[in-house]
């Protein structure tokens, strides 16, 4: 397979990966075919286009820099600082934000620095429980947010399975939040940041929004945007808005010397600056036209999925999506999320397990699959491939233990994937 590895490094045949360690060459060129081969359905994977792994694979790669524009602890930092800068400027263009900070290595890392800068160890905070669609990093007790700060979760409604204001707020008058967490891993729904706001209000609570997932959507215009609303807005780079795996901090100008210092030197080192490269890229390309076109097309094909799934005898969670993500109730038929994950794995769709609102079965094993259209949408698939997705996902959980069917499936997707190969691949 020719992969679009283009300019930049010229590598001397003896000097290239494969001659230097065939191993990895070799499982890298797996994993080329594995992507190219089978449909991926996880909601917080894409692909990111040929410019953005360009400048990623870039030689800035060897560059320290730590600091920020203008004031660096090395030498030699003109270009790190023309990238940065224009890093920054894109960010705020793009989110019509005050202020951006692009040197967090990753979202969770991004929601480090907005808690080291807006509570004490031990605070209150109230985060969307992990079980309800919330992440890790929103209070969970295996993760640092929930081992530093007492975190109170607010969940979904039982009847309607969407966030239900009213009860949030008679939860954050009670306990009296320092900060409130507004944002989720699956919750198809769209996040109302102005009815936070005005809860985060009325407790003297600050408001921080995690759009990791929605980043993309809101930039395009097609999800409301929380820069009004919260103090400090928290993002990854590589989920909807396609860049490179990466965070992203937002924030109000006075908040902003308090986020550059707790990112560096209060918990990482030098920046990866040939991600925030490839930062600049994404963010260069989200501002597109054809970007805001793709986020509809990633909306549409949500919305297509969900209801042929459902017309074909599933529960869809909330009824429905306003975003990427559907999150599928399989208790109609019987099965299991872990069940369905492995049976579609084996047919070359890749979907993950994911606990439904109020699931009595364990986070291992779980009664759903969250499903999300960006990666698919970028290949180029439309509605009339969700249609076929559907069923192809319907054939495989009707005859879990059939491995004709699934070898019949697992021929088609390769046949669908043959014919929308991922952007760059040839
Ligand atoms: C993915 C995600 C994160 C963390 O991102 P990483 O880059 O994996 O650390 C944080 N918050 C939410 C809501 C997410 O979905």
């Amino acid at each position: 397979m020719e992969y679009y590895y283009s300019t930049i490094v010229r590598t001397p045949k003896e000097h290239s990966l494969s001659q230097r360690d065939d191993e990895i060459a070799r499982i890298l060129r797996a994993e080329e075919e594995r992507q190219a081969g089978t449909i991926n359905l996880i909601a917080s994977e894409n692909h990111v286009s040929p410019a953005v792994l360009e400048a990623q694979r870039s030689l800035i790669i060897d560059k320290y820099a730590e600091g920020y524009p203008g004031r660096r602890y090395y030498s030699g930092c003109v270009h790190a600082d023309e990238i940065e800068n224009l890093a920054i400027a894109r960010a705020r263009e793009l989110f019509k934000a005050e202020r951006a900070n692009v040197q967090a290595h990753s979202g969770s890392q991004a929601n480090m620095a907005a808690y080291s800068v807006l509570l004490d160890h031990g605070d209150t905070v109230m985060g969307m429980s992990l079980s309800h669609g919330g992440h890790l990093t929103h209070g969970s007790k295996v993760n640092f947010s929930g081992q530093s700060y007492r975190f109170v979760p607010y969940g979904v409604d039982p009847e309607t399975e969407m966030l239900n204001y009213d009860a949030i707020e008679r939860l954050a008058l009670k306990h009296k939040p320092r900060l409130i967490v507004a944002g989720a891993s699956s919750y198809s729904r769209v996040i109302d940041f102005e009815k936070f706001r005005s809860i985060a209000d009325r407790v003297g609570a600050r408001l921080l929004a995690d759009i990791a997932h929605t980043a993309g959507i809101i930039a395009a215009g097609l999800n409301p945007s929380p820069i009004p609303y919260a103090q400090i807005s928290t993002a990854t780079t590589q989920k909807t808005l396609r860049g490179p795996r990466g965070g992203l901090v937002l924030c109000d100008k006075q908040l902003a010397s308090g986020i550059d210092a707790a990112v560096f030197p209060g918990m990482q080192g030098g920046p990866a600056m040939h991600t925030i490269a490839a930062k600049a890229v994404c963010f260069l390309e989200a501002m597109e036209p054809a970007f805001i076109e793709y986020q509809k097309s990633v909306l549409e094909n949500a919305r297509t999925l969900a209801s042929e799934l459902k017309g074909h005898g599933m529960r869809i969670v909330s009824g429905g999506t306003d975003n990427h993500i559907v999150l599928v109730d399989l208790s109609p038929l019987g099965i299991s999320g872990k069940n369905a994950d492995e049976a579609l794995e084996a047919a070359g769709i890749t979907v993950n397990r994911n606990a439904i609102p109020f699931d009595p079965k364990p986070p291992r094993i779980t009664s759903g699959i969250r499903v999300g259209t960006p990666a698919v949408t970028t290949r180029g698939f439309g509605p009339g491939e969700m249609k076929r997705i559907a069923g192809l996902i319907v054939k495989v959980l009707s005859s879990l233990d059939d491995t004709r069917v699934r070898d019949q499936v697992r021929d088609e997707v390769r046949g669908m994937c043959r014919q929308f190969p991922i952007p760059g691949l040839a």
